[in-house]
């Protein structure tokens, strides 16, 4: 087997939470008690996401991309970030095969919100259903998640190289 055929990267996301809804959080804007901090639109699995598919094409990582010292990114679409992040791997002859990822949440509970969510992040990156994973996991009420102090994401990415 050719050893540059397949790529695995790994994204992981930590945003601090702050009240007043809604949460953006996989494209969407869900109804929450709590709102993301953070200098683009916050969204953590997305930015998990993007760093996975970065990891996987050896591009570096989404603060060396867009960094949130650059006033293009305030308030940024991170499905646009994403979206660049896709492009840019495609650039350097990497596709993306199949994503797999974990949201670490309190509340709420996504079960409500996942169906929206796998749509809409297979929309952004241009997958069919069953190439995209998605976990839902509270933190049990201890820690920075369960406290409802922090929203987290962790996404794996395999790439292929175009023959
Ligand atoms: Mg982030």
């Amino acid at each position: 087997m050719d050893p540059d055929a397949l790529r695995v990267g790994i994204g992981h996301d930590t945003h601090r939470l702050e009240p007043g809804g809604p949460l953006r959080l996989g494209g969407l804007e869900l109804p929450s008690d709590y709102h993301a901090v953070g200098h683009s639109d916050a969204d953590c699995l997305l930015h998990a996401i993007t760093d996975a598919v970065l990891g996987a094409a050896a591009l570096g990582d989404i603060g060396e991309m867009f960094p949130d010292t650059a006033e293009i990114n305030r308030g940024r679409d991170s499905a646009d970030m994403l979206t660049e992040a896709i492009a840019r791997a495609r650039q350097s002859g990497f596709r993306l095969v199949n994503l797999d990822c974990i949201v670490h949440l309190e509340r709420p509970k996504l079960t409500l919100h996942k169906q929206k969510m796998l749509e809409r992040i297979e929309a952004i990156v241009g997958l069919p259903p069953y190439r995209v994973g998605l976990k839902a996991k509270t933190g049990e009420k201890v820690g920075p998640v369960g406290n409802s102090e922090a929203v987290m994401a962790e996404c794996v990415a395999l790439m292929y190289r175009e023959p």
